[in-house]
């Protein structure tokens, strides 16, 4: 494996070029990816992005999203793409189980695969690596990117608003212990570069449906379960529920920070299910390690205080499986 720098000679002439993030892309997986993909057109490549899934409504918005190919609904043209690619970028994640069917595709490549990630414990399966696991998204690493590059003064309106996207997400409107000064000043740069800051928000978090407002209210008032013994809050929402609310692609994002929001609460998880599975989000305040919950039991990792998994028993025997570990994390949660 090789530092990113090296890749500098390698792009200075044009090459076929693929971005590809994790399963059910957020907002810094299709930030980063799509702010890339306008630096490396400008820079005369040609350039496709390709999702392993779909992604939601609230990202559509983004300059190039036209464009995004989503592997699910066209399997055979990512193939060919990934096959006649000479290089793959892999952004906001750093196992290629990560991206299920699609990283079997992407390991079996011959183009050289580039990791920008801020995740920790990567695999090792990239050949150039950008990777920082203080660094607060995928996307601040995109721009250090181009700095690196050489080419700041190329930030343009579409990179920066996909770049400034990423991060106001990833860092909960820049509030999480991951924002540096050093972030404000790349954001600032960013807002100088195109980024109307105001409206990415709005178009981000100003957009929802009333249905999924009134989903947050059902969560908050009928499935919200706190344990105060345990500093810990839990919502499971069934198959049902899903349906009564027609909740669609992220339109639970985010519920599990108000769980978390309570006073005193250090650990809150919420439990989804699925089709092919329970999904877990798991959030924590401070040292509370909610990845080592999610990887130790729930076949999944992330950061400390936000992390993910899954399970395959059922929605009532997840849920009684994750209350029997809690006990074990007793005086970490209480202390
Ligand atoms: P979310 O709860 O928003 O889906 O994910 C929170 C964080 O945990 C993200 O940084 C995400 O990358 C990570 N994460 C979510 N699901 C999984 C998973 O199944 N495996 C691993 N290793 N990380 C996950
Ligand atoms: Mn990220």
């Amino acid at each position: 494996m090789q530092p990113i720098t090296s890749i500098k000679p390698i792009l200075e002439s044009p090459k076929q070029i693929v971005i590809t993030t994790h399963h059910k892309p957020d907002g810094d997986a299709m930030g980063s990816s799509l702010g890339l993909y306008h630096y490396l057109l400008l820079k005369g490549h040609n350039v496709h992005v390709i999702t392993p899934s779909d992604y939601p409504f609230f990202l559509h918005w983004m300059p190039g999203n036209g464009e995004v190919i989503v592997f699910t609904d066209h399997e055979d043209r990512s193939k060919e793409l990934i096959d006649k690619a000479d290089l793959v970028f892999c952004l906001d994640f750093n196992g290629l189980k990560r991206i299920n069917k699609l990283g079997e595709i992407v390991a079996a490549s011959n183009a050289k695969k580039v990791m920008i990630d801020h995740h920790l414990e990567p695999e090792g399966f990239d050949d150039y690596r950008l990777w920082n696991a203080e660094a607060c998204a995928a996307s601040e690493l995109v721009y250090e990117f181009i700095e690196l590059m050489g080419d700041r003064s190329l930030l343009n309106k579409n990179i920066a608003s996909c770049l400034y996207a990423g991060i106001m997400t990833d860092s909960g409107s820049f509030r999480f212990p991951s924002v540096s000064a050093r972030l404000h000043r790349i954001v600032a740069d960013l807002i100088e570069a195109g980024a109307d800051n105001a409206r990415i928000y709005e178009l981000v978090y100003d957009t929802h449906s009333e249905t999924r407002l009134r989903f947050l209210g059902y969560c908050l008032k009928d499935k919200l379960q706190v344990f105060p013994e345990y500093r810990t809050a839990l919502i499971s929402l069934s198959k049902k529920d899903l349906i009564d609310y027609n909740v669609g692609s992220g339109d639970s994002e985010g519920i599990v920070n108000y769980a978390l929001s309570i006073n005193n609460i250090k650990f809150a998880v919420i439990a989804i299910d699925r089709t092919e599975m329970i999904k877990m989000s798991f959030r924590s305040k401070g040292e509370f390690p909610a990845n080592e919950v999610a990887k130790k039991y729930f076949e999944g990792g992330g950061h400390h205080n936000a992390a993910g998994g899954q399970s395959s028993l059922s929605l009532e025997e997840t849920v009684n499986k994750f209350m029997s570990i809690l006990p074990e994390y007793k005086e970490l949660l209480t202390i």
